[in-house]
């Protein structure tokens, strides 16, 4: 999988995906992930990527130009087309079944908006999908990009090595996930539970799927109703 990043602080990214999943899954070449710098597709001195608004009003708004040069060029080197996607909080809000989507396609372009945004002409007419990482606002796409990163690379086929781990994870089933435990036994008084210490692996299956279903029960009933399952939104 090829993911383009479009930025204009394409320093941001330069340890954070040497480790964990991204760096596995790069390391074998299962993804390749480019960063893209905006301003290598301005066409003035300054390197000019924004400009004020329309209308008027605080702040800067991402100008369309370079955004499309980059996008296109993108293209052009790979032969064919790109998947591009806009990270703002205007977006489809990114959940697992998202994540599952995006990591089946062969390339990925995101594109990080910063200051108010990108000029509506790039939504309108490059942006194949907008994504929001959440009901908050962030000083810019970056930070989402590298979430969407991070969750589509652990799924991609051969990265974990145990294919069977990440489909038990949280959201996989629509669920939340079972609590974990590990040595020692006994830390300060609090024991692991009896049940996971028995060796009874049918016994101890049964329990995690109480205890994920109690858990989502408790804190997301939302993902326990009829067709509002993880699997079925996005
Ligand atoms: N004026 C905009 C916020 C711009 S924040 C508004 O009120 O909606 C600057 C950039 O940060 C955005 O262009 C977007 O790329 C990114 N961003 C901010 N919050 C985000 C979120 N929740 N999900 C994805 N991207 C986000």
């Amino acid at each position: 999988m090829q993911i383009n990043i479009i930025t204009i602080f394409p320093d941001l990214f330069d340890r954070v995906l040497d480790f964990g999943m991204i760096q596995q899954a790069r390391k074998k070449d299962l993804m390749q992930v480019e960063i893209v710098d905006l301003r290598d597709f301005t066409e003035d001195k300054r390197r000019t990527v924004d400009d004020r608004p329309y209308g008027g009003g605080d702040g800067m708004v991402l100008k369309p130009e370079p955004i499309f040069l980059a996008v296109e060029s993108l293209k052009e080197k790979a032969g064919e087309p790109q998947h591009v996607v806009l990270l703002t909080p205007q977006g489809k809000l990114f959940n697992q079944s998202l994540a599952n989507r995006l990591s089946l396609r062969k390339n990925l372009t995101l594109i990080c908006g910063r200051y108010e945004g990108v000029d509506q002409r790039v939504t309108d007419h490059l942006v194949d999908e907008e994504v929001s990482i959440g009901d908050f606002v962030l000083s810019g796409g970056e930070y989402a990009a590298l979430v969407v990163v991070d969750a589509v690379s652990r799924l991609i086929p051969g990265v974990v090595a145990k294919g069977a781990s990440v489909l038990q994870e949280s959201f996989m089933d629509g669920l939340l996930d079972y609590p974990h435990y590990t040595r020692p036994p006994d830390f300060r008084g609090w024991q692991v539970p009896e049940v996971l210490l028995s060796g009874d692996h049918a016994e101890i299956e049964r329990w995690r799927e109480r205890q994920a279903l109690e858990l989502t029960r408790e804190r997301r009933p939302d993902l326990l109703k009829p067709g509002k399952n993880a699997k079925d939104r996005d």
